[in-house]
């Protein structure tokens, strides 16, 4: 379905970005990957389904690297056909305790880097009048928790964002969609269970149970793989008029 395509898929080293690069790869498509740590075990993974891959090691918080970034990306694969918006970081603190710079560090991660890779994805996508822009979110870019006063700011934010994007383009074949998961065991996640766990003297199980249990009716993490198969739905033809939406996938926690 995407042979031919390049998706640039940001924070794609760990949890629902390389899951989502896995899941585009599989549809043909050639992916740039993005994000810190080790790249190349990801790479492989991405590469034994038969595609080619980038690298590009850009700190999404910083706008300079982004557009070093996007034109690595036009010069290795010609264009970025499919740019999935994902790089993040969370931060728990109550909102008088929240430490200035994480704040900034969040909006920066989460939200004002898909504003400059998508302006910088924008022209070339029009001008082949066929693009898709796909947005992490999170069902925290629909309801709110107590302690993520950055995190709930920035995924609202680009919930947003991607409505104007969907509006601005709505004539062409660029859509703009954004994914809104629940809980899923990424390491971003495993850091909060861990941080219950060691504060309440409680196994890690029992630490699963419970943030499951406070938010998330199904019982049951989201996984990398379903999210990607959410975002190559969003890339194929079907999904030609789907413009503008956050789609959770959340196991009921936004229809409490
Ligand atoms: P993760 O920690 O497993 O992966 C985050 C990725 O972003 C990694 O590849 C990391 O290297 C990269 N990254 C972090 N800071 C970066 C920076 N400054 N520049 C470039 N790359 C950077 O986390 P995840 O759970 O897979 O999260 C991915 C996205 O999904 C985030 O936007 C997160 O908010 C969102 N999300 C996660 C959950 C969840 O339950 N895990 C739920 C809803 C939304």
């Amino acid at each position: 379905m995407l042979k031919g395509k390049t998706a640039l898929v940001t924070g794609s080293t760990s949890g629902i970005g390389l899951g989502i690069a896995k899941a585009l790869a599989r549809q043909g498509a050639n992916i740039v990957l993005n994000g810190f740590g080790d790249a190349e075990g990801p790479r492989a993974q991405v590469e034994a389904l038969g595609v080619k891959t980038a690298y590009h090691g850009a700190d999404m918080s910083k706008p300079a690297e982004i557009e070093a970034m996007m034109a690595y990306a036009a010069q290795q694969f010609g264009r970025v056909d499919i740019l999935v918006n994902n790089a993040g970081i969370q931060h728990t603190a109550p909102i008088e305790e929240f430490p200035v710079e994480r704040w900034d560090a969040i909006i920066a991660i989460n939200l004002s880097s898909a504003f400059h890779a998508t302006r910088l994805a924008l022209p070339a996508m029009k001008a082949a009048n066929w693009g898709r822009i796909i947005n992490v979110a999170s069902v925290h870019g629909l309801v709110a928790s107590v302690n993520k006063s950055a995190y709930v700011a920035a995924k609202h934010g680009i919930v947003g964002l991607t409505k104007v994007t969907a509006l601005e383009n709505a004539t062409t074949g660029v859509t703009c969609n954004a994914i809104c998961p629940g809980w899923v065991l990424t390491p971003l996640v495993q850091k909060q269970v861990d941080d219950r766990a060691a504060t309440l003297k409680i196994s890690n199980d029992e630490a699963k149970r419970q943030l499951l249990g406070e938010k998330e009716p199904s019982m049951q993490f989201t996984t990398p793989e379903e999210l990607g198969e959410l975002a190559a739905f969003f890339c194929s033809p079907a999904a030609n008029n789907v413009r503008g939406v956050a789609w959770n996938m959340d196991g009921g926690w936004a229809a409490q």
